[in-house]
């Protein structure tokens, strides 16, 4: 029996017009709503444009506001940027820090993502940091030594009581929108790695409360059978988080799963 709450993150990345958003999230909102999932805490990341119309649709019905990215400055001459304090005024709660999207496209590094962590922290909100190794990486047998790089420098500097408000996402590169899921083995060693090494980092008891989902072609089908490893506590979506039939069916399923 687990003490972490199941957690379901839907990443829209660069998909939804303010009008489609509204939609989907009314939708999500009407669907979850008869479902009654109590037990797992969803969380929606659409793009910028789209937060606040967001944030209104979802209104009392529990499920909660995250944004994709964020700058680590509060406010300044950074164009094209967005702050904590505008996440937090916009309704996020949390937001994806270190995506492999950004990594991988945006030349993201490590530091970066540490300095945004602080930032997202500094402000309240909980930062989803994703991490996990390339194709490449796998096959030459660098899968814990990627995973060791992102968590130690990813985290730098955080204390026990800060690194509890932190959600960590595995999610290996190869399973991203390739519709190549990771086996629930392989998330689970690769988790059971992450939070051995947090036990390192501070304690037994911290690692033990930190949430750490799997992210990586999780769909409708193959949610129950992840989330029944010991070490996965929740599950960032992508494709599958753009239509409310397939979120839907994945956070029934995440609710289902009894550890
Ligand atoms: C993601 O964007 O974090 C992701 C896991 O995408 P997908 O579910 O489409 O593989």
């Amino acid at each position: 029996m687990t003490m972490r709450k199941t957690i379901i993150a839907g990443n829209w990345k660069m998909y939804k017009t303010i009008p489609e958003a509204i939609e989907l999230s009314s939708g999500l909102k009407r669907e979850l709503f008869k479902l009654e999932a109590q037990n797992v805490d969803v969380v929606l990341c659409p793009p910028f444009t789209s937060l606040r119309d967001v944030y209104e649709a979802i209104s009392d019905s529990g499920i909660q506001l995250g944004a994709q990215d964020i700058y680590w400055q509060p406010q300044g001459a950074f164009t094209g940027e967005v702050s904590a304090p505008m996440l937090k005024d916009a309704g996020c709660k949390f937001v994806i820090i270190g995506h492999s999207e950004r990594r991988q496209f945006f030349a993201e590094t490590n530091e970066a993502v540490n300095k945004k962590l602080k930032a997202a922290l500094e402000y309240g909100l909980t930062p989803i940091v994703c991490v996990g190794e390339t194709l490449s990486e796998r096959e030459a047998g660098g899968t814990f030594k990627v995973l060791e790089d992102h968590v130690l420098n990813g985290l730098k500097d955080l204390n026990a009581q800060q690194v509890l408000g932190v959600v960590i996402a595995y999610e290996p590169v190869w399973a991203i929108g390739t519709g190549k899921t990771a086996t629930a083995q392989q998330a689970q060693e690769a988790q059971k790695y992450i939070r051995d090494l947090l036990a390192k980092m501070y304690n037994k008891e911290t690692a033990q409360n930190i949430r750490i989902q799997y992210g990586g072609s999780v769909k409708p089908e193959n949610i129950r059978e992840i989330l029944k490893e010991p070490d996965v506590d929740g599950a960032l979506v992508g494709g599958a988080s753009l239509t409310v039939e397939a979120f839907v069916a994945i956070i029934k399923g995440a609710s289902e799963v009894n550890k």
